[in-house]
């Protein structure tokens, strides 16, 4: 089959032919490729970036936001049939840890990342198991899906932990509405009646949040706190959604949250800095978000078959993908970029 490969780092990855992944184990699941997202990820990884965590020997096959459709089972697969869409869930989990027996996919001890530290899906065919198959709607093309395995999943993650606990009449502060965060607005919009204040520097990305269900868009401009402040009585938000996570939006989070409020860290590449004395004076609360489970992940798939949760995406042939890689260098890519094999 073809497949992308990194040959070496920092040197353009390479299409080439590998032989096809084959059943090995009962569990395993083969899954012909409708869909690869291009993450900012795969420009990391890349560049080396990743060389020293993942500790994947070269050359492999990236690509970690995968659907498409069953290809081939292993005897012990009963779930799922050949033909039938999937998307899949960005990791390999063993099913027998603590981590995965609370549900915890993400945690788990013994797990394999197909894209960062094993082959994934810039291919033909990936190889998975059958626990990381989420069956898709008839109605969901697993192309148009395929980035939700990552960006979307993370979001959903974090968004889903906040509405377990914000109540009718809350406030709701998300900073950022790009990549990650215009799908954060759609799904806080679809599962909390929270009344929702989206704060980016873009007034085109807060048009868009508006669209997508914001109550309020206020542009990043110095004085988003003070505004905050207004729009809440001057007590702050319940919950403050950080899609950005540099570049002064910590700052300005934290000093639009209520006492008592959770600061739900998604966005990531700047520093916390808050006085101890100013969490325990008003038990403020910082909670970090790592990807997401295999149920967060099904329960994405129902929102995405109802059309509440939707993704712009740019399709480009597999052979296409130092284009599409290029592009999202160049910031070009308008929602996310999917390569069809
Ligand atoms: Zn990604
Ligand atoms: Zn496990």
């Amino acid at each position: 089959m073809k497949a992308v490969q990194v040959i070496e780092y920092d040197e353009p990855p390479v299409l080439v032919d590998v032989p096809d992944p084959q059943i090995t184990g009962p569990l395993d699941v083969i899954v012909k490729i409708g869909g690869a997202g291009v993450c900012r990820t795969d420009l990391h990884i890349l560049e080396g970036q990743w060389s020293d965590k993942s500790g994947v020997t070269l050359p492999y096959t990236i690509g970690h936001e995968n659907a498409g459709w069953v290809a081939e089972v292993g005897q012990a697969v009963t779930h799922v049939e050949v033909g039938d869409p999937v998307i899949l869930h960005p990791l390999v989990t063993c099913g027998l840890c603590r981590a995965c027996r609370a549900g915890d996919d993400v945690h788990c001890m013994n797990s394999a990342f197909p894209g960062i530290d094993t082959d994934g899906g810039y291919a033909e065919y990936l190889k998975t198991t059958a626990r990381s198959v989420v069956p898709l709607a008839p109605s969901l093309e697993p192309a148009s899906v395929a980035a939700l395995a990552d960006a979307g999943l993370t979001a959903y993650h974090a968004v889903a932990k906040a509405a377990r606990v914000l109540r009718p009449g809350d406030k709701a502060v998300v900073i950022g509405a790009g990549g990650l965060g215009h799908i954060g607005i759609q799904v806080l919009r679809a599962l909390s009646p929270v009344e929702m204040i989206v704060i980016d520097r873009s007034p085109e990305a807060l048009a868009l949040a508006k669209e997508l269900g914001a109550d309020h868009t206020l542009v990043a401009d110095g004085s988003e706190a003070d505004r905050v402040r207004d729009l809440t009585a001057g007590h702050g938000a319940e919950a403050v959604l950080d899609f950005v996570g540099e570049g002064g939006a910590v700052e300005t989070g934290v000093a639009c949250l209520r006492r008592n409020g959770n600061y739900y860290v998604i966005g990531y590449g700047g520093h916390l800095h808050v006085p101890t004395i100013d969490v325990i004076s008003t038990e403020i609360n910082f909670i970090g978000n790592l990807v997401g489970s295999y149920n967060d992940l099904s329960e994405l798939m129902v929102l995405a078959a109802r059309g509440q949760v939707t993704l712009h995406t740019q399709r480009y042939p597999l052979a296409s993908f130092q284009q599409a890689l290029n592009d999202l260098d160049a910031g070009a890519v308008r929602g996310r970029a999917i390569l069809i094999p």
